[in-house]
């Protein structure tokens, strides 16, 4: 099968790779020409675990290439998948679908009799019946379905996430579309991925339905958590034991400063103005917001109060900037929010990130980074945890100590053991555990 993905972000570049590795033959655009040159010298614009190795495999075997050339990449292909970005709009908080849109004008008229058009970015409900609409007003002379994709890969998983799915989901309603997406799924069979064939309506909202449940079980975590540290209760206990129920599974009840990222924040933010205009209002959907907002706001007190009161001439050493680990992507990462209200108060950053791209260093001015946690600790009052990199708990706690001149250690990821921690010589300070059981 010929496929052309439009977007080679995070979602574009991995499924793009993954499908190649099925065996299909897939030329990825991209309308940015630098990250399309870097893909052709064999560069990854983004970290991502194992993306290089794979594509590697995929270019030699030519099944893999990229361009920013959209004519033939569309005019050859009988499958055409979306994954530009949809962002929230500045402002409203709803999902921003202008390069939806551009990129649907932009391959209408290359498009072939019979074309399947797919969404893999997340879209708001609606949005597959009005590409169908914009694009029969521009090709009226061809036939082609429209389907609805959306994907659930978590970055720093991605692969493994798209090769071994819970589920892959796709709404459509035409049996050209079912025929062609069936078969660009078909490799999964082999690994018994279920694939779900629903209307393309219940496909955009699932995907917006799931991210804020799982949203939801993050907020709710941590909101027990700080119960949990009023009284005398450890919130990993708690998370451990509701966890083990089946109903309720153990993903996602870790708690922390609030959730971050490209997709959690943007997509409850979309399904609330979505549920608002369609006088559906999702009134739980809004509280998590809201606590998950303060939740990160009120994480720069609880540093400030750790390091004794008073953050002014205090240097803060900071482990991880990212919004988890095994990414580079620094979209609304809890950092963004915590250590410019650090800065206000008084307090000097020194930051150490395995991954810290360029985007980190230029949305945190100010910042003094560092090449390793070693040295992001010299001289500093307190050392702050804000990403669980797995380098991190290997992390030779005395040594970092001796580094520093004060003996703070707050640990907002519960990566160190407060009996690890004190006796390294430091006061600790995690989240969601009350006194030392
Ligand atoms: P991204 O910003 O990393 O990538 C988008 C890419 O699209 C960029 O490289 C951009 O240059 C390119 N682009 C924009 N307009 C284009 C056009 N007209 N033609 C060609 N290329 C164009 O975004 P992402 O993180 O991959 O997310 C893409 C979509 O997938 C979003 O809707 C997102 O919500 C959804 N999603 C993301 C994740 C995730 O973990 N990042 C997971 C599931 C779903």
């Amino acid at each position: 099968m010929k496929i052309c993905m439009l977007g080679a972000g995070y979602v574009g570049l991995v499924s793009a790779a993954c499908f190649a590795d099925f065996g299909w033959d897939v030329i990825c655009v991209d309308n940015n020409a630098e990250r399309v040159a870097d893909l052709e010298r064999g560069r990854m614009p983004i970290y991502e675990p194992g993306l290089d190795d794979l594509i590697e495999r995929n270019v030699k075997a030519g099944r893999i290439r990229f361009t920013i050339e959209l004519e033939g990449a569309v005019k050859q292909s009988e499958l055409v998948l979306l994954a530009v970005g949809t962002p929230m709009r500045r402002g409203s908080g709803y999902a921003d679908l202008s390069y939806i849109f551009e990129a649907v004008k932009d391959i209408a008229p290359h498009l072939q009799d019979g074309a399947v058009i797919t969404t893999k970015s997340t879209v708001p409900v609606g949005t597959s019946r009005e590409i169908e609409r914009r694009l029969r007003e521009l090709r009226p002379d061809i036939d082609f379905a429209v389907c609805s994709n959306p994907e659930f890969l978590r970055e720093g998983s991605a692969i493994r996430d798209f090769m071994f799915p819970d589920r892959v989901l796709v709404g459509c309603d035409s049996e050209r579309g079912k025929e062609v997406m069936e078969a660009l799924y078909k490799p999964l069979s082999l690994r018994s991925a279920p694939v779900m064939f629903v209307e393309r309506e219940s496909a955009e909202l699932a995907k917006y339905a799931a991210n804020a449940f799982l949203a939801m079980k993050v907020s709710f975590i941590n909101e027990i958590a700080d119960l949990c540290e009023k009284v005398d209760a450890d919130v990993q206990q708690v998370a451990d034991a509701i966890g083990a129920d089946k109903r309720i599974g153990p993903k996602f009840l870790h708690a922390g400063p609030g959730y971050g990222g490209s997709c959690f924040p943007k997509d409850v933010s979309a399904l609330i103005r979505t549920a608002r205009e369609a006088h559906a209002p999702v009134t739980l959907v809004e509280q998590v917001d809201r606590v998950n907002n303060e939740r990160k706001i009120s994480m720069a007190s609880r540093i400030q109060e750790a390091a004794g009161g008073e953050l002014r001439d205090k240097t803060v050493a900071v482990l991880g900037v990212t919004f988890k680990p095994n990414t580079d992507d620094m979209r609304e990462a809890p950092s963004l929010t915590i250590l410019p209200m650090l800065q206000d108060r008084g307090a000097a950053i020194r930051a150490y990130d395995p991954e810290a791209s360029k985007d980190a260093e230029e949305q945190l001015p100010g910042v003094v980074w560092c090449e390793n946690a070693l040295s992001a600790c010299e001289g500093a009052d307190v050392l702050l945890v804000l990403t669980e990199w797995n380098e991190f708990r290997a992390l030779n706690l005395s040594q970092l100590k001796e580094a520093m001149r004060g003996d703070v250690l707050v640990d907002l990821r519960n990566v160190y053991s407060s009996a690890g921690a004190e006796a390294a010589g430091f006061r600790y300070s995690c989240v969601g555990r009350g006194r030392e059981l």
